[in-house]
């Protein structure tokens, strides 16, 4: 018996030692010490052992089993670090290689549009006024002087919550509020984001974001409303930018007009930018109208004012001639980086 068992042992050892990796030691233990290995074998046949050797012989048997597991686990020990030593060897980092540039998000060129108008109208003594993008359809329509029958108002242009709660169609809401505070004078402007129920078109948005702006105070006069806009204008194309008002309706401004800027591609001699024109549209703005004051307890007699709006994605798209809005919503990384 113990001439079998030294043989296992010993053939063991030499299959360990030329075994070339962990799955053939992992074969050597199944065939060895495995149910239905050799040295279970041993075991199973100790019941032809005579009743007094047996304890004996089990010892005999557990001795070479823990010699053999001790010899695969050395061997297994051996083999694992040999594969890590080579993992490390082959995966070395080379610490003066260029790094892998890390790559940071980019500010978006709504975002540039509307921190550019923010510079110009702060400049000029104006404050940032934020609003409720969900709101009243009072402070939407009603005290804009838009009356409920105005086309406007219907329900195939204004995303309505309920019959009175509605998705503000303008940020001229926020000047509501800042009327009714009466706190006065106002220099205000009041970018967000405005919805109203418009298909989707390289023009078009459901969602889309304005910058307007209010000035109340006392003497405030139309040449105050020429004054400011020029200077924006030119402060956001160029010092050359010249700028006509052509008359126009809104129901809260009177007298209304909007205005273009000389083409900043061609300089007013016209091209495909501006479609021949030399003009390009760029905003709405007016004298506040009497009855919106009154509304908001100002009284007319003593103040006026101007207001002014721009489409913020307008501005933007003008200023990085991007002929398709929709690229602005998409968020691809690859186009906002141009910018
Ligand atoms: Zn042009």
């Amino acid at each position: 018996m113990k001439d079998k068992l030294n043989a296992i042992l010993e053939k063991a050892r030499e299959q360990v030692a030329q075994s070339a990796d962990l799955n053939a030691l992992n074969d050597i233990r199944v065939q060895i010490l495995g149910k239905k290995g050799e040295l279970t074998e041993v075991l199973k046949s100790m019941k032809d052992v005579a009743a007094e050797d047996r304890p004996k012989i089990g010892q005999m048997v557990n001795d070479t089993r823990a010699e053999i597991e001790g010899i695969l686990e050395a061997a297994k020990s051996k083999m694992e670090a040999a594969v890590r030593d080579a993992k490390l060897k082959s995966e070395v980092i080379d610490v003066t290689l260029p790094a892998d540039r890390n790559r940071i998000g980019h500010r978006h060129p709504n975002q540039i549009a509307l921190e550019e108008l923010e510079r110009i109208f702060i400049g000029m003594g104006y404050e940032v006024v934020e609003g409720p993008e969900v709101e009243k359809d009072y402070y939407n329509f009603e005290a804009l002087n838009i009356p409920a029958d105005h086309p406007a108002k219907d329900e195939q242009d204004t995303f309505y919550v309920n019959g009175d709660i509605l998705l503000r169609t303008q940020t001229s809401g926020a000047q509501v509020h800042e009327m009714e505070k009466g706190r006065l004078p106002i220099r205000m402007i009041s970018p967000g984001r405005v919805f109203r129920a418009d298909e989707v078109d390289a023009t078009h948005s459901p969602s889309f974001h304005q910058v307007e702006g209010l000035v109340i105070d006392k003497g405030i006069t139309f040449a105050d409303l020429k004054g400011t806009l020029e200077h924006a204008a030119k402060e956001l194309f160029g010092a050359d930018t010249r700028v006509k008002f052509r008359p126009h309706h809104f129901p809260f401004t009177e007298p209304s007009a909007e205005m273009d800027v000389s083409c900043f591609k061609c300089g007013g001699k016209g091209c495909r930018f501006c479609k021949g024109e030399g003009w390009i549209e760029i905003l709405g703005c007016g004298m506040v109208h009497p009855h919106v004051l009154e509304m908001s307890k100002i009284d007319p007699r003593e103040y006026t004012g101007f207001a002014f709006g721009f489409g913020l994605e307008r501005i933007a798209l003008l200023k990085y001639e991007i002929d398709d809005m929709r690229l602005l919503y998409e968020n691809d990384d690859r186009f906002l980086r141009q910018f």
